[in-house]
């Protein structure tokens, strides 16, 4: 039987750069695009020597040309940290609308599957918790988070609207906080700020008083639900991350204890809009994709300072 050929968005990302991991390592064949506004090459330098790995240096806000057949378009490009999104709020609009029509565009052309990464920031700042995938949200369109959240709210709204009038097979997957080695050190999301900052003999960072809650997933089980949502047919939202929450605080402590700090925490002011609490209703991934995440925060976060140490 011939590969299964999937164009990745964002392929030099950090997920992104999992993602294809992951579909080679399971037989397929990867077209991978990336305009390295956030992704590095550094993540796909090891697949540019597989045969099943071809890359196209292009801006998904451009038309996207590929020939050939196309069996699945995932589409992950978007910078995702809120500092680079606060930095590129026009390309970060951009690739969740321009971006997303186009690749919706090919996966229509190609007849192909479809997949959009989307976001716990689809949320906002949640009233109700935890979020299960019918709560619409708490956004503030005008804030300085707006770019990012209405652009994925926009990127969600696409593709239902191509999956009801094209019929494209799409999945929308909310992807919450994330974290594991290729997460870009200085990408400003509090794991990697954490762990350089201690690594680096430096006080950590907290905003506010870090009562702020979030739930931490370490990407290979999140990789492991994209590739089972792959598989499953559902054209609705799907929510994965780890629900295990914690205080901001609380991982500060515990990224000093597991990297032997002996530095301190000091208090910034709490960024504009900073949601105060996410934590993922995953009952429907579990019913759904037989998936729930195995890595504990403590057992990943080790992993990720090792790679840290390695590649800082
Ligand atoms: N945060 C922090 N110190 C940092 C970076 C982030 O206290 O050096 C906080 C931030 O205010 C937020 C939480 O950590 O409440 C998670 O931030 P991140 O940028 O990782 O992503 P978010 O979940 O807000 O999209």
């Amino acid at each position: 039987m011939p590969k299964k050929i999937a164009v990745v968005t964002g392929s030099a990302g950090f997920l992104g750069s999992h993602l294809c991991d992951k579909l080679i390592e399971k037989g397929y064949k990867v077209i991978g695009l990336d305009n390295f506004i956030t992704g590095k090459l550094e993540n796909i330098r090891h697949l540019l020597k597989s045969k099943n790995f071809s890359f196209l240096k292009h801006n998904i806000t451009k038309y996207i040309d590929i020939k050939g057949r196309v069996d699945y378009v995932l589409h992950f490009a978007s910078p995702a940290s809120p500092e680079d999104y606060l930095e590129h709020p026009i390309p970060t609009l951009k690739a969740g609308s321009l971006g997303t029509h186009n690749a919706l565009g090919l996966a229509k052309e190609k007849k192909a599957k479809f997949m959009l990464a989307s976001t716990s920031e689809v949320y906002g700042d949640p009233l109700v918790h935890p979020q299960p995938e019918s709560y619409w949200g708490n956004v503030n369109s005008i804030g300085v988070r707006g770019c990012y959240d209405e652009s994925k709210r926009f990127a969600e709204a696409i593709t239902m609207a191509y999956h009801r009038v094209h019929k494209i097979d799409t999945r929308i997957v909310r992807i919450f906080n994330t974290y594991g080695p290729r997460i870009r050190i200085n990408d400003g999301r509090v794991i990697p700020n954490f762990i350089y900052q201690a690594l680096d003999h430096k006080p950590l960072t907290v905003y506010g008083k870090g009562s702020q809650t979030r739930s931490f997933c370490y990407y290979s089980d999140l990789i492991e639900g994209i590739f089972r949502l792959m598989n499953f047919r559902i054209n609705t939202p799907l929510n994965l991350g780890n629900p295990d929450e914690f205080t901001i605080l609380e991982l500060a402590r515990l990224v000093l204890r597991l990297t032997n700090a002996k530095d301190k925490i000091i208090f910034k002011p709490l960024p504009l809009d900073d949601p105060k609490q996410r934590r993922p209703d995953i009952t429907q991934a579990k019913r759904l994709l037989k998936w729930h995440p195995k890595i504990k925060l403590r057992e990943g976060l080790k992993e990720t300072i090792a790679w840290f140490r390695l590649h800082s």
